[in-house]
């Protein structure tokens, strides 16, 4: 067995086949970490033990064999609590707190049989691009170690494109899926807003936020989603779609599916090899039937300005609960009085970045500019939410690059806030739509990952797995860096 190659679905054939065990695989997967964890840093925890035990207890249970992820080692976001296991969120106010309770998406993983080999590196409370933002510093990407894995989800896209684990659950709120999955060359699935339950999420921004996951191969993210996705009584803004059969159209002819390019996607700023490489895939589904028109979605230009009202405005609200008493470590130093103590230990457990938007958020919220600054968003928000009604009525779904460069180096951006921001300009706007979006890697460029974005409208998870699966077909074998 190569377990770094393994897809889910392989692992889940291999098993049952009795070809290995679950233990096996999680031992190869110990070894795999023990090997890169040095170089690439994309774990905070690494749960040997519970991994182990959960392993054996699947190796004894026939009917856990039943499920397709049973007894395969993956690895899971720090900011999903994770009951028993260290959960900090890449945030050093959260260093020590334990989780006391699962996610509603662990839990239903765990009940599958997830072996959880332990929390991915991310930026504090997810609110980054490169993961640099982490309080226990940066992921490295494994195609090239003096670069970014991208953010905020980049310890579990590096974990799987290294073959650490065969699967990483991730959230996105602005690309923090897609963004890392186009860097680190895998498949990074961001699906419906309300299709999975954010219970048990730490929230970052909770009407953008949405839960999904990295894997190697489209259909991979097809059984993910199939496991994780459902209503739930914990967490209102889910919805039952009766449908769960996200694998029904893999590999369906796409002859006279209607793809859309949006214009406002492909303008300066794009790097011309990406432009080429998805140019290229695109009009290599043409050959296999698709039809393909050039869309507008005008108001693209605002998203990035509105996602970083609405985003700070959400974050404010949501890291208020961290203040030392109610949730979070106390601050060290000694304190004249409670707001002293308030201030010192906000000051100790947040970083610069959260910091920064706790402002930004408090400024757009406060009396006398509420209307200026977040309402006049929402009414954008709404605008760009027409945009992509408009357009779903004319294509089936729509194509663009996930990032509009490849990798950048670590550090490159971390002074420069707006320029890290641009990095997702191609993704937040899925998010302030709530719509589902999937990133697959589709070539190399100067050897590094290049991500083609298919993005379709509410609840069409089946078609955009269905186009992403041709695109695989089309690019053939996956590439994994050699670290
Ligand atoms: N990079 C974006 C940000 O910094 C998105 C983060 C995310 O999706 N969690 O806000």
């Amino acid at each position: 067995m190569n377990f770094s190659s393994l897809t889910v679905k392989q692992a889940s054939n291999g098993l049952k086949a009795g070809d290995f065990s679950s233990i096996e695989l999680t031992k190869e997967s110990l070894k795999q970490i023990s090997a890169l964890e040095k170089k690439i840093h994309a774990f905070l925890n690494i749960t040997k033990d519970l991994a182990k035990q959960t392993a054996k207890d699947i190796d004894k249970n026939e009917d856990a064999k039943l499920s397709m992820i049973s007894g395969i080692p993956a690895g899971i976001k720090d900011v999903l609590m994770t009951k028993g296991v260290v959960t900090t969120a890449g945030a050093k106010i959260l260093e020590d707190y334990r989780a006391v309770y699962d996610a509603t998406a662990v839990a239903k993983l765990k009940q599958q049989g997830m072996i959880i080999m332990g929390k991915n590196n991310c930026d504090e409370f997810a609110m980054g691009s490169s993961t640099e933002n982490s309080a226990y510093g940066p992921t490295y990407n494994p195609w090239d170690l003096s670069r970014v894995p991208g953010g905020s989800s980049g310890g579990g896209a590096a974990a799987v494109a290294s073959g650490e684990v065969l699967y990483a659950l991730g959230t996105d709120t602005g690309g923090s899926i897609r963004q890392p999955a186009a860097f680190c060359g895998v498949v990074g699935l961001k699906p419906t807003y309300g299709l999975v339950s954010r219970f048990g999420l730490i929230a970052m921004a909770s009407s953008l936020d949405s839960i999904g996951c990295f894997t190697k191969t489209v259909e991979d993210s097809a059984i993910l989603l199939e496991n994780i996705a459902g209503p739930d009584k914990k967490d209102a803004t889910t919805i039952n779609t009766f449908d769960y059969n996200f694998r029904k159209l893999l590999n369906q002819d796409i002859n006279g599916l209607k793809i859309g390019l949006p214009k406002e996607y492909f303008v300066k700023g794009l790097d011309r090899e990406i432009e080429q490489i998805v140019k290229q895939k695109i009009s290599e589904l043409v050959a296999e039937g698709a039809e393909v028109k050039e869309v507008s979605l005008p108001h693209t230009e605002y998203a990035l300005p509105v996602y970083y009202i609405l985003m700070p405005a959400e974050v404010s609200s949501n890291l208020s609960k961290f203040d030392g008493l109610r949730y979070g470590q106390r601050t060290k130093q000694s304190v004249d009085d409670l707001l002293d103590y308030y201030m010192k230990t906000r000051h100790d457990g947040f970083g610069d970045e959260s910091r920064r938007r706790i402002l930004l958020g408090t400024y757009v919220l406060s009396s006398g500019y509420i209307d200026e600054y977040y309402l006049q968003a929402q009414r954008v928000r709404t605008k760009i939410i027409e945009d992509f009604d408009k357009v779903f009525k004319q294509v089936d779904v729509l194509i663009s690059p996930t990032t509009p460069t490849t990798a950048f180096k670590i550090g490159e951006k971390i002074d420069d806030p707006v320029s890290m921001y641009l990095s997702d300009i191609y993704t937040v706007a899925v998010n302030l739509a709530g719509l589902p979006a999937i990133s697959l890697p589709v070539g190399l460029s100067n050897h590094l990952p290049v991500g083609l974005q298919i993005i379709g409208p509410k609840f069409s998870e089946s078609k955009i797995l269905q186009v992403g699966s041709w695109l695989e077909k089309i690019r053939g074998e996956f590439l994994m860096p050699k670290v």
